[in-house]
């Protein structure tokens, strides 16, 4: 059975903007493009401490200034939270209270290899953060994971993990592809949730995921565990 065929992908949570150092739009031209990918939600996730040049958390604290919806696009704000090498994540709970969700992630620029087993263990120690929703960019064989280990601990503390479209259009992730293909076999049997990103720097790549839906594809991967489908499908993940 073909469970992927025609379906569009109405959301984007995991996206940078000017406020992370190194990525190159506004909100509002964000906001902009996923308006014009037809997205219904949009996600900015701007990088934690850790990441050098990105915001200082107080950014996070003020976001109620922002509309809550920009061209007809529902904001949601998130921050892509810096595992440490001591298994704790790199942003005060306080501010992690005032967000709609954490994505974790290992960043190399700020985190040392620890090996399969002790990354995987820092990562899972991370997701047991009730506000931990997603984890980013799972896929790296430089900093490689145990996907036997992850996914069930993805199962259990609800967090979905993402198929990171700018990954697969990299050349410096390691085994990229063969890792999401061993992590999207387990989700599936598992029936642990998938989000796609882009994780866009610049607004020209919101809502950018054709790699990644070309990988779910090939996998004939269920929809049903993807998040992207529909806003109320999120929501209810996020709650
Ligand atoms: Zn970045
Ligand atoms: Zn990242």
């Amino acid at each position: 059975m073909n469970h992927n065929i025609n379906t569009s992908y109405v959301l984007d949570i995991h996206t940078h903007t000017l406020a992370s150092g190194h990525a190159y739009g506004t909100l509002r031209e964000m906001a902009q493009a996923a308006a014009a990918a037809g997205l219904s939600v949009l996600g900015i996730s701007e990088h934690g401490p850790g990441t050098p040049g990105t915001c200082d958390p107080l950014y996070f604290l003020n976001l109620n200034v922002v509309p809550e919806r920009l061209c007809g696009v529902r904001l949601l704000h998130g921050c892509e939270i810096n595992v440490r090498n001591d298994g704790r994540l790199w942003l005060d709970q306080r501010y992690l209270e005032r967000l709609d969700y954490g994505i974790v992630g290992i960043h190399g620029i700020c985190y040392e290899n620890a090996g399969k087993r002790k990354n995987t263990e820092n990562l899972i120690s991370c997701m047991r953060n009730e506000k931990i929703r997603f984890v980013s960019h799972p896929d790296d064989g430089n900093m490689p994971l145990d996907y036997e280990l992850l996914v069930p601990a993805a199962k259990e503390y609800h967090v979905a993990l993402e198929v990171n479209n700018n990954s697969l259009l990299r050349a410096d992730r390691l085994d990229c592809l063969q890792n999401y293909q061993t992590m999207l076999t387990l989700c599936d049997r598992l029936r642990v949730s998938v989000i796609v990103s882009s994780d866009a720097h610049d607004p020209s790549s919101v809502g950018r995921f054709d790699k990644a839906r070309q990988l779910l594809r090939q996998m004939d991967f269920d929809e049903e565990l993807i998040l992207n489908t529909s806003a109320e499908k999120l929501l209810a993940h996020l709650k």
